[in-house]
């Protein structure tokens, strides 16, 4: 199995760099995730990787070859996408066999190799049917079908499972994730869903307009983000921010009423009067806690394990806390909302994490 490595990545289209300047070290048998808002670029990337893009600067290697010029066709890469066209014509064999076809392969090697693929994805007992036969869950699994026949050393999906509904979504995630240990194949894939993100991933990247924001492994990116970015990226529902004014060793809430908490343990020594934000996460509200925040409960969510009260103090934004075990949060009440300072984090002005 191949790695694949980005140095200082570039791509222009004309005038507008629209990825500028990615580093990246993905190990063999690695299950990359990227991760990032609209239009930041995960999807030129992947496209670079494949070759269906040009590369307008830096390097691109997949197992220690220079591959910036290489047709797609010899890096040794397939790509599955949130639309997976398959032939209306053909049935499933005919469609995850067709590459191979095309490449010129004999009819007793292209049985045998969606012979393999179908038992790994479970598709035996549809080989004869045609995609409108199946389900969307099914016609995917051809899809994934259709490139594990060509043994790629490296696996792209670009939000392959976006079209599907959230039980399959969950089913094929648990698929991938085996698909991955049985195969062993490097893969790189971009989603925008978190639960995907965190449970697939040995290492999740985190893009924002082109750059690289932090790379790290799910639980590192959760727990010790570098930025307010990441920290509001990763974690779902997401981190609360509130903005803080530093006096003596507590912060003061401004959009809180004025509100105090003790400043948080840190190693940076903040200045008296310095403008930064907290952040709390909503499960790390809890029913006791050194500091505390008085709000009142506005929506109530109550999902059974998880529940969620959607409070605030005047008008202030709303925050988001993980209320535990309580259901019996009414709108309108009040909500002591407490905490460890320990467990939250202080941003400085410009976004990035005091430590
Ligand atoms: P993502 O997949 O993260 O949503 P993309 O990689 O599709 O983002 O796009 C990154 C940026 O590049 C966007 O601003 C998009 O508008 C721009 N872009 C993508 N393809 C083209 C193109 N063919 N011509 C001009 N701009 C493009
Ligand atoms: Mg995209």
């Amino acid at each position: 199995m191949s790695g694949v490595k980005l140095t200082n990545l570039r791509k222009s289209y004309g005038a507008v760099e629209v990825i500028r300047g990615v580093d990246l070290d993905i190990k063999p048998e690695e299950f990359v995730v990227f991760v990032g808002p609209s239009g930041c670029g995960k999807s030129t990337i992947l496209r670079m990787i494949a070759g269906l893009e040009e590369i307008s600067g830096g390097e691109l290697t997949i197992g220690g070859r220079v591959m910036n010029e290489v047709d797609a066709s010899k890096r040794g890469i397939a790509m599955v996408f949130q639309s997976y066209a398959l032939y209306p014509h053909m049935t499933v064999e005919q469609n995850m066999g067709f590459a191979l076809k095309y490449a010129g392969e004999s009819r007793d090697a292209i049985k045998q190799q969606v012979t393999d693929a179908a038992r790994i994805l479970g598709l035996e007992e549809l080989l004869d049917r045609k995609p409108k036969d199946l389900s969307g869950g099914q016609r995917q699994r051809v899809a994934i079908g259709r490139a594990i026949v060509r043994h790629p050393d490296v696996f792209l999906f670009d939000e392959p499972l976006s079209n599907l509904d959230a039980e399959l979504r969950v089913q094929m995630r648990i698929e991938i994730a085996r698909l991955h240990k049985e195969l062993k194949t490097t893969i790189i894939y971009v989603t925008h869903d978190q639960v995907e993100a965190m449970t697939l991933a040995d290492k999740i990247v985190v893009l924002r307009d082109g750059r690289i924001e932090q790379v790290g492994s799910p639980l590192t990116l959760y727990d010790d983000p570098v930025n307010q970015f990441v920290a509001g990226f990763i974690g779902s529902p997401k981190m609360n921010f509130l903005p803080a004014i530093v006096k003596g060793d507590t912060l003061v809430l401004t959009e809180l009423g004025g509100q105090t908490v003790p400043v948080p343990p840190l190693n940076n020594t903040l200045q008296e009067g310095e403008k930064v934000t907290l952040g709390i996460r909503p499960e790390h509200f809890r029913a006791e806690g050194p500091a505390s925040l008085e709000l009142a409960v506005e929506i109530v969510e109550n999902l059974g394990g998880e529940n969620y009260a959607y409070a605030s103090h005047g008008t202030s934004d709303v925050l988001t806390v993980n209320t535990g075990g309580a259901r019996d949060l009414a709108p309108g009440s009040a909500l002591t909302a407490r905490f460890d300072p320990a467990s939250a984090l202080v941003f400085a002005e410009d976004g990035m994490r005091l430590r």
